[in-house]
């Protein structure tokens, strides 16, 4: 009735575009909140099979998970608490990304795979700040890490400084003798962005996806989107001119129409607030008609005859003039990332290799 079908042949080109145009830096592939929507583990897989460099995560948990489910490659994961076990991240071979001098101690306590240390050179979220810097290297005086930040996609004016407070945190850690062995930065918008950026590696996600990182165009890279999302048409009806359509009756038709039910709503993660955005009926675009409720939505489709069963693309891609998860963000003040992040519920995910 739902389903939210994945291409995981997609991810796997998407994973090597991305690796040509950063090579010779490694390519991690961020698979957090399962995998932005498509699936953590088959997504971890099919990168695992064509020999991904590395997988990132946020949480502890999630990088356990995947240990679990028999994921080989290196994992990182970078959004961490004290209270997290620091003793079953060494024994699974998982790295840490070290943000705060409370989770540092107990990392060094117990011990650590491999330590990524995280500046914040300018987002103001996770990281230590340039006043910390001392302290953190002169903790660190003769020990081998990586170091890495994040970038806050403001402008490439912004960007540049941000980069710039990179090279003074590495400078720091040179003076007080921490060998960095390995420097990332950026994400899928440096990455395409930025090559001075790449250093030894990049931490990509939408893009992995397919997806674009922001309002900047990127389609000649040749990523495509790993992820179409349908539902079967539930009910179809005529009705007269003045019919009001779902609750409160934002939608009232204006003359005698059809309308078409789609098994889709908010606890698919459609959201509520989405009125008006296209899906794609038998290959012509309509407006979503009336408030989206928790199962389903309705679209006046005028006269179009259209059965039961038949297949509703509510975003997909935009080469078969499907709308896009992009388009679907802008419909309600949203973009991509959250769109592919939040979809599911009682929907299927299928699999295409
Ligand atoms: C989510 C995340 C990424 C991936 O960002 P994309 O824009 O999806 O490529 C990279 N690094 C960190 C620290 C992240 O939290």
């Amino acid at each position: 009735m739902r389903e939210i079908q994945v291409d995981l042949g997609r991810i796997q080109t998407n994973y090597r575009t991305l690796k040509q145009l950063a090579q010779p830096a490694k390519v991690m592939a961020v698979v957090k909140a399962n995998a932005y929507g498509h699936g953590m583990h088959v997504v971890a897989q099919a990168l695992e099979e064509i020999g991904v460099d590395a997988l990132g995560v946020a949480d502890l948990n999630e990088a356990i998970e995947l240990r679990s489910a028999g994921i080989k490659t290196r994992i990182m994961c970078w959004l961490l608490q004290p209270s997290d076990d620091f003793q079953l991240a060494k024994d699974l071979e998982i790295e840490l990304g070290v943000s705060s001098f409370e989770v540092l101690t107990k990392v060094l306590e117990v011990g650590v795979h491999h330590l990524h240390v995280k500046v914040d050179t300018g987002l103001g979220r996770n990281g230590f700040v340039q006043a910390d810097w001392e302290r953190l290297f002169s903790a660190l005086a003769g020990k081998s890490i990586s170091l890495f930040s994040h970038l806050a996609n403001t402008s490439e004016e912004a960007d540049l400084k941000q980069q710039a407070e990179f090279e003074a945190a590495l400078e720091v850690a040179s003076v007080h003798g921490v060998e960095v062995t390995e420097r990332h930065l950026a994400a899928t918008a440096g990455t395409l962005s930025y090559p001075a950026m790449r250093y030894e590696m990049v931490r990509v996600g939408i893009g992995v996806y397919g997806l674009n990182p922001d309002e900047r165009e990127f389609a000649t890279f040749g990523l495509r989107p790993a992820m179409r999302v349908v539902a079967r048409v539930a009910n179809f009806k005529r009705v007269e001119a003045g019919q009001g359509v779902s609750y409160g009756y934002r939608y009232v038709t204006q003359r005698p129409t059809n309308l078409i039910l789609v098994p889709f709503g908010y606890a698919e993660g459609m959201p509520r607030i989405a009125q008006g955005a296209k899906v794609l009926v038998a290959g012509k675009s309509f407006e979503i008609s009336g408030r989206i409720a928790m199962d389903q939505f309705v679209v006046d489709v005028g006269d179009l005859e259209v059965s039961i069963g038949d297949e509703v693309v509510i975003f997909g891609d935009t080469e078969n003039g499907e709308p896009t998860a992009e388009e679907l963000g802008a419909s309600y003040g949203s973009i991509n990332y959250e769109v592919v992040t939040r979809i599911g519920g009682r929907a299927q995910r299928v699999y295409k290799k």
